[in-house]
């Protein structure tokens, strides 16, 4: 059997909830499936798991079925599914032979300073995928406050997925 090696890449952003004194329930910031204590949340109607959502739009980006958007609404606004992990899988779903071999992310934000909860979200992407914690890369950047998300205002993410496949011949 011969394989190759397709990459993909997702990206999503969320922004901070400004005044969490004016929302009811601000909810909490959940990062690659993990929750972040004392973190400012993200407005999402999900979750907002950022993280989560580049890894599905990269695994979209590979089979071609979008999952973010018009399925995950109406998962989320018609049957109350919030869990990013949800979508992930349903993305996943779509892999057919193909098996994801190393996920790598690009992270970009003011806060929180990730560097105390990389290895924790590392774990939960490799559980998620059933892939090593070796094959999960985590890196992370206030880009020198250049940008909306490194002046503080929310988390921007990009995530290349290398998927291997089997070749027909
Ligand atoms: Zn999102």
């Amino acid at each position: 059997m011969q394989y190759e090696t397709i990459v993909a890449i997702g990206q999503d952003s969320h922004r901070f909830v400004a005044d969490k004194g004016a929302i009811e329930n601000p909810g909490n910031l959940i990062l690659g499936g993990v929750l972040i204590p004392g973190a400012d949340p993200l407005i999402a109607n999900s979750d907002g798991d950022v993280i989560l959502h580049a890894l599905t739009n990269a695994v979209s980006g590979f089979t071609g079925v979008n999952i973010l958007g018009s399925v995950a609404d109406r998962l989320c606004l018609n049957q109350g599914v919030t869990d990013s992990r949800e979508y992930l899988m349903l993305a996943l779903s779509y892999l057919g032979d193909a098996r994801i071999v190393h996920v790598s992310f690009s992270v970009e934000c003011k806060s929180p300073r990730l560097s105390d909860h990389i290895d924790e979200i590392k774990q939960s992407i490799a559980n998620l995928l059933s892939i090593p914690m070796s094959s999960v890369g985590i890196t992370a950047t206030s880009g020198e406050g250049l940008s909306a998300f490194g002046r503080g205002e929310g988390i921007m993410v990009i995530c290349a997925i290398s998927v291997r496949r089997p070749v027909d011949c």
